[in-house]
């Protein structure tokens, strides 16, 4: 009880304090990308969407997960968001617009089935429901995009371009870490040629004592962790600063800009799929129970993931 005692004061000053910076922030909300639970859920067979008859029967019929940033669920926003000249842009509605435009393009092609994790910005999928997704489907890229903003402090002020969180080298299945580092990069040199700065890749450690199953440190950043565990190249994809007046205006304002960065995104992604070939390392995706006791507070819930099955090309 005397424990609780002390306690308690401390977390309702965190509290308040949650509640000071989420009221204060008038123009600009910071969505620095979550860190999920620790580890996402197993792959099982509940989670494994009906896969068509001869989906995978030609061997160079890619497979690609989007996971369209963020989202709103009851109410709550869960991305960043920034005033300019009177118009609110929202992340998750830009991300649902680019990962659209991504999709739209590579569905051109008869040898690329699509998904997307979510198919409105209304809706939150947690992060480790949205890469337990990709497993399931065995993609063989799965690419989370989303749209960057930075608080006035410090060395992040005047922020600007295109950055990826990827899986860190050196480390458990790094060879697979070095495919998702190349996808990301050839991603990012789309984007720089649509003249947006490349910030290059971000890669950070877990903070809180996260393993991989052999002991090595984990990702700092759930997508990439999660890609890592499962077995699957994946990454985050950062489509420049909407709090930088010309990442914004340039590249984050119209519709015909969001379908620029769509169509990078794809060819980025076709660039690299078409020299790399499909991914081997689907067949690892059961390795996440492995890590259970490493950090049990933040295990994943194993709940199946609420995610909408976008069919991928047919015939056209
Ligand atoms: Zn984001």
């Amino acid at each position: 009880m005397t424990y609780l005692k002390n306690l308690l004061p401390a977390a309702a000053k965190a509290l308040l304090l949650a509640v000071l910076i989420s009221t204060t922030s008038s123009s600009v909300s910071w969505a620095e990308e979550e860190t999920g639970p620790a580890f996402a859920p197993p792959v099982t067979k509940t989670i494994t969407p009906e896969i068509g008859p001869g989906m995978r029967s030609n061997s160079s019929n890619f497979i690609v997960v989007l996971d369209p940033g963020h989202g709103k669920t009851g109410g709550h926003y869960s991305g960043c968001n920034f005033v300019y000249n009177g118009v609110t842009y929202y992340e998750d509605e830009i991300t649902m617009k680019i990962a659209s435009y991504t999709k739209q393009y590579l569905e051109q092609f008869s040898n690329y089935t699509v998904y997307l994790t979510k198919d409105s910005a209304e809706v939150t999928v947690p992060l480790d429901q949205r890469a337990a997704f990709a497993a399931s489907v065995q993609a063989d890229l799965f690419v989370s995009q989303h749209v960057d903003s930075a608080l006035g402090n410090g060395t992040v002020k005047n922020a600007f371009g295109v950055s990826s969180m990827a899986p860190r080298t050196g480390r458990y299945n790094n060879e697979l870490a070095l495919q998702s580092q190349e996808a990301a990069n050839t991603i990012l040199k789309q984007l720089n040629n649509l003249g947006l700065n490349n910030r290059g890749l971000i890669l950070r450690d877990s903070e809180n004592g996260t393993l991989f199953p052999d002991g090595s440190q984990a990702d700092y950043y759930a997508i990439p962790r999660y890609s890592q565990m499962y077995g699957i190249r994946g990454f985050i994809i950062e489509h420049g600063f909407l709090n930088h007046t010309s990442d914004l205006t340039l590249f984050l304002s119209t519709e015909e800009q969001y379908k620029a960065l769509g169509e990078a995104d794809a060819k980025g992604i076709m660039e690299y799929l078409q020299k790399a070939g499909k991914s081997t390392f689907v067949q690892t995706a059961q390795t996440t129970q492995t890590t259970q006791n490493t950090n049990s507070q933040n295990e994943g819930t194993g709940a199946p993931p609420s995610v909408s099955e976008s069919k991928g090309p047919g015939a056209n």
